[in-house]
This record gives C-alpha cells, structure tokens and sequence, in this order.
C-alpha cells in the first residue's frame, strides 16, 4: 500500500503505540474505554463515572455532541455536556473521549476531551480530517458507516499528512442487508487493518451489532483477532437513555465482562492495561 506511505506497515513487526499522557494503546497495550453513548445529565454522568473508575476502566466516554439521524432526536447536551464530562474526570481521574462533530467545534472541543473521536459519518468529511492533522490530540477514528478497508486507511492518511500521528482506528460495523443486527460487526477488518497499518485498532461493539446481547461475544471475538481496545457504551438506567439504550450495557454487566476480557487478551498474549483489584473474580 505504497500510496498510503503514512499509515502503512513498513515491515510486518511494525506496529506503534499511541501514547495518551501515560497509557499507552497499541503494539500488545489493550485498554478499555466505556461510558454513556451521551452526556445525559450531571447525576447520569457522575453515577457512570464512579462505577467506570472503580472497575478500573481508564477511558470515560460520552458524547456532548450527538450526530442522530433524525433532527428530533436529542442533540447532546453540548457545551454543558463538555462541563459536566470534564468535572467527572476530574473527580475519578479518568481520561475523556468524546466526539467533534466538525472543523467549527475543535477549538470548542480541544480542553475537554484526551482522545478526539470522529464518528463514523464525517470519517469521509477530507476538509475536516486535514484540520485534525493540526490538532496535537490523539484522534479515534470511525470507520465509515460503508467505507472500504482501504477508505478507512486513507481518511487516518489525511490526518497523519497533516502532522498527527496519533490515531486510533475503531471498527463499528457497516452497513448491509442484514436488519436483525444494527450494523455487521467486521472482524475481518480488524485483522486486516492490523496487517496493513501500524497504527492502532479497536472496536465498538455497541455501535458495532446494537444488540446488548452480542456486546460479550464480539468483544471477545474482537480480541481474539487482534483489536488493540475496547469501546463499549454502558447505562445506570439503559431504558430511559436518551441515545442508545438498547445496545448500552448494564453496569453489572460491563463489571461481569472485564474478567473475561482480561481473560482473553492474556491469551492472545497482550496487556491489559487495568487494574481489576476491586472487582470481585
Ligand atoms: C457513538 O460512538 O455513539 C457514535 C455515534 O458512533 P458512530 O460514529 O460509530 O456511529
Ligand atoms: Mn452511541
């Protein structure tokens, strides 16, 4: 893949790591990110964050501002979103990912957020990527809702041309035929964007199947083909999310599955970076 001469692997041992302050992504370094699809309200927010920090888990997810497809569904709380995030990092030290929406919201964004997400819509959106090159955060890139392998590859191009090198890949399905899941969760691409690039590569199961259920099966499936992490959305209360809620895990449920996911990169000979001494094995 000569002409993606960036994010291309220069030999197959060449895989790097992201640093994000001290932890490390990628290159046998797995990490979890877990939180809310959206920043709902403070109380929302806080009871997810406690939780999340006493797992263990490093990375607080959520998003302040939501790309819906329909006008009418709820926006995200956005500036006061970002507030209400950054206060419960604070509180249980936790590292923040969260999602600009475009170029006129980076600036907005940047203070609030450790990890940049780029969703799966604007994976295509080149204008706003080339920003992204400029920005001096670590960037977690969607693949696209029906991007090719190779499409995917080249949007994380756009932003390592711009001088950013810090990228993390994330698989979160695509479209296809099949309605009985949201979207087709792609091992394969997993496995073969680690062939091809040297960058980091996760998954997100959640938006990945938007079945609940399916959430423990293709993590560990996702793991075992080489993902360097994990997103997963997670609820106090998944019946009355505002965003996601059938796909959102229960607490006690992402607490019942880090065991397992611990389990399962120590077979596939990778670190998990967490501690789990205060979950009950
Ligand atoms: C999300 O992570 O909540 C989200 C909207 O993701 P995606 O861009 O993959 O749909
Ligand atoms: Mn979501």
């Amino acid at each position: 893949m000569s002409n993606l001469p960036l994010v291309s692997k220069k030999s197959p041992e060449d895989f790097r790591n992201i640093q994000v302050d001290d932890i490390s992504f990628g290159h046998g370094q797995f990490n979890v990110i877990a939180g809310p699809c959206a920043v709902e309200s403070e109380e929302q927010l806080y009871h997810i964050a406690e939780q999340i920090s006493d797992m263990g888990i490093p990375f607080l997810r959520g998003g302040a501002f939501k790309p819906r497809s329909s006008p009418y569904a709820f926006q995200g709380l956005q500036k006061e979103g970002l507030k209400i995030l950054k206060q419960a990092s604070e509180s249980y030290q936790l590292k923040i990912v969260t999602e600009v929406l475009d170029t006129s919201l980076i600036e907005l964004v940047y203070p609030y957020a450790d990890i940049l997400q780029v969703g799966a819509r604007n994976m295509m959106n080149y204008q706003f990527l080339k920003e992204l090159g400029k920005v001096d955060k670590p960037i977690l890139l969607k693949r696209g809702i029906s991007a090719t392998i190779k499409e995917w590859l080249a949007a994380a191009e756009y932003i390592m041309l711009g001088g950013n090198e810090k990228i993390i890949l994330c698989e979160r399905g695509i479209r296809t035929f099949d309605s009985s899941v949201r979207n087709t969760f792609d091992l394969a691409a997993i496995a073969l964007a680690k062939q091809m690039t040297h960058l980091p590569v996760i998954a997100d199961p959640s938006q990945g199947t938007g079945v609940r259920s399916l959430i423990e099966p293709t993590s560990m499936a996702a793991i075992a083909v080489g993902a360097d992490g994990l997103m997963i959305e997670v609820h106090n209360k998944p019946e009355e999310a505002l965003s996601d809620g059938f796909q959102s895990l229960y607490l006690d449920q992402l607490r019942a599955l880090l065991p397992k996911i611990k389990a399962q990169t120590e077979f596939s000979g990778i670190t998990f970076n967490q501690s789990l001494s205060k979950i009950n094995i």
